[in-house]
């Protein structure tokens, strides 16, 4: 399914939540919407899932206008395979029913093999896990074939392990199905590694479009930089900054050198140094660990990604 977007804006009293997001999802794709708490993702997402009527803005669901008052495509109609961010299973439904209520008249046998819900069948949501409970409800979204897949936070509250193998579990399942998912998330791993396109939202505005890689490697904003992954900052000469990722500064110990170590931790198979540099804190990365206060040089291409300083760029 193609969703088209645009100008789409919502207020709730004073409070502008929504300010003119305007977003092409083409069918087939993967787009993440990533920001922080508070960003206006879950309402964006509502709205497309026609839960929610915007205050202004369109949502063209295939060329057809879904949220026109006079051609209103209602939720169930829209083909929209949803998991809340609360999961908002029922609890008095056993997990096939969950299946069945969905999609009456479908066997629900091969989507509850699929998630590994067979032997849970007939159980309810209070004595699933938190794992089992998350499968569920990304199986009921599944379940009627769906045209479109929106995930609101689907990860959220299991532990690294179980986030991982599910995570992977999303992606396989976009792989075969070619589904056009949305999926919203505060986190930067999960978007950056799940979609094929990621568009950055803070308070309410798209900030930038773009591939993870787009989006990681060149940083339209500072905010951009800063909610797609670690970064620092550094006063490049153009009043600009550069926005540096850690495996994008270089750190040499040396007894010249400008910078001090402030703090080693090991991550991920490397190590993620902490440097005082010109009054500010860098993290790089590190093949080797570096001893607290040991003097090191700092370097970095000159290729790298610069963004508005906080101040703005001189005259702009
Ligand atoms: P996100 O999903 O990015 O965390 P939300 O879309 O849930 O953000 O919410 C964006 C803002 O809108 C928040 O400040 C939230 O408090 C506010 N908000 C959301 N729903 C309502 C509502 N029904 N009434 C009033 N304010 C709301």
């Amino acid at each position: 399914m193609r969703v088209e977007i645009r100008g789409l804006s919502k207020r709730y009293g004073r409070r502008t939540v929504l300010d003119g997001v305007s977003l092409s999802i083409e069918p087939g794709e993967f787009l993440a919407i990533l920001g922080p708490s508070g960003a206006g993702k879950s309402t964006l997402l509502s709205a497309v899932a026609g839960l929610l009527a915007p205050d202004a803005g369109r949502i063209d669901l295939d060329g057809l206008i879904a949220n026109d008052p006079a051609i209103r495509i209602p939720p169930s109609s829209r083909k929209v395979g949803m998991v809340f961010q609360n999961l908002a299973l029922w609890p008095h439904l056993s997990v096939e029913k969950h299946l069945s209520f969905v999609a009456p008249g479908e066997d629900p046998t091969p989507l509850l093999a699929r998630f590994g819900l067979g032997p849970l069948r007939k159980a309810l949501p209070a004595q699933l896990s938190g794992g089992e409970a998350q499968r569920l409800a990304l199986a009921r979204a599944l379940a009627g074939n769906p045209r479109i897949l929106l995930l609101d936070e689907p990860l959220g509250s299991l532990d690294r392990p179980l986030r991982d193998r599910l995570a992977q579990e999303i992606a396989s399942l976009h792989a075969s199905s070619g589904t056009t998912t949305i999926l919203v998330t505060h986190d930067y791993d999960e978007a950056l590694r799940l979609s094929g396109r990621v568009a950055v939202l803070a308070e309410g505005r798209v900030e930038q479009v773009g591939s993870p890689e787009e989006v990681y490697r060149r940083p339209a904003t500072r905010r951009v930089a800063e909610l797609t992954g670690p970064v620092s900052f550094v006063p490049a000469p153009d009043g600009r900054e550069y926005a540096l990722r850690p495996d994008e500064i270089r750190l040499v110990e040396s007894g010249e050198g400008e910078a001090e170590v402030a703090a080693a931790r090991f991550a991920s198979g490397r190590w993620r140094i902490q440097v005082r540099f010109r009054g500010t804190l860098l993290e790089a990365d590190s093949p080797v660990a570096m001893r607290f206060g040991v003097r090191v040089a700092v370097s970095w291409s000159e290729a790298c990604s610069r963004v508005p300083g906080r101040e703005g760029p001189p005259g702009g």
